[in-house]
């Protein structure tokens, strides 16, 4: 049996108390490693750790020195591409065609991309007169690292999410204490090997394992050495982790859940509106925060779009993550698909059509442990149903006519969440209008997760706090310090 440990200092470390817990395969529930569970001794040595080496050879290491070395970092994630690939399909369970596109090059890319952008952040700089003697004063800004910032991340894109926070935090040149998900350890114990093959100081990187409440994520939030919180998450955790950044003040950044909705116009392309939507409905079984589980469908092409949404469902293969056939991986674990499965048995409570799925469907022996379920898709549910209201974050959505554009903005926006929507009209007039009045932090239009990486990243309302990606980073990650100078 494989063991995960904790990574403190540049060394692989498990936990004083000895305490493990298992870390199960989605895909057959079978035990395919024991995590080694830290501690408040270890969180403590973990942010003891990141605090030395920030005012030792990081803090002072030369900013095109610490590029060049995040640059290093992702090519070595490139060079040990397989090995990621493995532990993160064995960890999630989903498929390997898909985790190999989007997972891991993109683990790699986070960290060059905020390399690069660090090396090219304009300041400011102003001229002013002294008002008592009439003589020149100069202020200029420089940006200096946060400090330990504590990165409690997700398990539906392990390696993705992390790195998106942990490349900005040490592009802006902090240290970094990580308690990646407790369903989804290894890549994030695996990138120590990494920072280690490449050079990067010890306690720069640095992770913990174990649980939220009472456990490793908890003793993390609420340590006085840790600087700034960076949390993607769901907003009931935010909330937790928001009382404890409370005491000492300390700043967070909050990416989290989501009701995403929809918006298909009669003018749609509709096959490419049918293929995004579907897209956005079933990828990584239904597990991505910006997924879209309300649907609103113009009147006129109502029955036709849920006819081949319907298609599109029952077409995907349910299956092994090896299969490059496979369209959907299981659901995480067998905990997240008791949820899932209650938000079905609702639905139908509350009245639903179930156009198609709704259950588990029939596996092979061999696969018979995962935690599998049925894509599913509804119509006739009220506007206030809990289905329609609350994130499942599973493969599975509402769809819903409506008759206005005035109509299908209200009911986008008639939710606690604001992170993202999908637009799907030929009307580019009607495009840019729609867009701009959904209150959320990305809207796209005739796409979906498509993601440029140097523009900003986050949600509205109960969606998050704050924006990453590109120079937006730098507001959560750098102080920017104002330099008076009487000259
Ligand atoms: P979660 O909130 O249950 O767990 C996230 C992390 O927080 C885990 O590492 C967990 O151990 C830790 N945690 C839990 N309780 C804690 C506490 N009290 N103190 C400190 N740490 C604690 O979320 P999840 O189930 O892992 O992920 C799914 C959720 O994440 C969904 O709501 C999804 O929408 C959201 N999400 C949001 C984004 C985004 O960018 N907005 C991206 C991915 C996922």
């Amino acid at each position: 049996m494989k063991d995960v440990l904790n990574f403190i200092d540049g060394r692989y470390v498990s936990g004083t108390s000895g305490k493990t817990f298992a870390n199960r395969s989605p895909v057959t529930g079978d035990v395919i490693s024991l995590v080694h569970e830290a501690g408040k001794a270890e969180v403590d040595a973990a942010v003891r750790a990141a605090r030395a080496a920030l005012d030792g050879p990081w803090g002072s290491m030369p900013l095109p020195e610490r590029a060049a070395l995040l640059h290093r970092v992702a090519d070595e994630i490139n060079r040990r591409f397989d090995d990621f690939l493995d532990a993160e399909v064995a960890d999630t369970g989903k498929p390997v065609s898909l985790a190999s596109h989007i997972d891991i090059p993109r683990g790699a890319a986070n960290f060059k991309i905020f390399a690069d952008m660090i090396k090219n952040v304009p300041t400011e700089a102003f001229e002013m007169t002294d008002p008592s003697d009439g003589g020149r004063v100069l202020n200029y800004g420089v940006r200096v690292p946060k400090g330990v910032i504590a990165v409690v991340s997700p398990w539906n894109l392990p390696l993705l999410l992390m790195t998106w926070k942990v490349g900005p935090a040490l592009a802006c040149g902090n240290t970094v204490v990580v308690k990646p998900s407790e369903e989804t350890p290894t890549t994030a114990a695996l990138l120590g090997e990494v920072m280690n093959a490449c050079g990067v100081p010890p306690g720069v990187y640095n992770v913990v394992h174990g649980f939220g409440p009472d456990s490793a994520g908890e003793f993390l939030t609420r340590h006085p050495g840790v600087d700034g919180i960076t949390f993607t998450g769901e907003t009931s955790t935010g909330t937790a982790i928001m009382k404890a950044a409370a005491d000492g003040v300390r700043a967070v950044s909050f990416e989290m859940g989501g009701k995403n909705a929809g918006i298909v116009f009669a003018d749609a392309d509709f096959d490419k509106a049918v293929a995004g939507i579907a897209r956005a409905a079933f990828v990584n079984c239904g597990q991505v925060c910006l997924g879209t589980e309300r649907v609103y469908v113009e009147r006129p092409i109502f029955d036709k779009f849920v006819a081949a949404l319907k298609a599109k469902a029952e077409a995907l293969k349910i299956g092994a993550p090896s299969d490059p056939d496979t369209g959907l991986g299981p659901l995480i674990s067998h905990t997240h698909r008791d949820k899932v499965l209650s938000y079905y048995r609702k639905a139908v409570e509350e009245g639903a059509t179930v156009v198609t799925g709704g259950g588990v469907p029939d596996m092979p022996e061999a696969l018979a442990g995962g935690a599998w379920i049925q894509p599913t898709i509804w119509t006739g549910l009220s506007d206030d149903a809990a289905v329609v209201r609350e994130e499942i974050f599973g493969p599975c959505c509402h769809i819903r006519p409506f008759d206005t554009e005035e109509e299908a903005i209200r009911l986008a926006n008639d939710t606690d969440y604001g992170l993202a929507t999908t637009v799907w009209t030929q009307n580019l007039s009607r495009a840019h209008r729609v867009a701009g009045k959904i209150d959320v932090g990305i809207a796209w239009v005739n796409s979906w997760f498509l993601r440029d990486l140097r523009t900003a990243f986050g949600g509205a309302k109960q969606s998050g706090i704050g924006r990453e990606g590109g120079v937006h980073s730098l507001e959560f990650y750098t102080e920017l310090r104002n330099v008076c100078v009487k000259l």
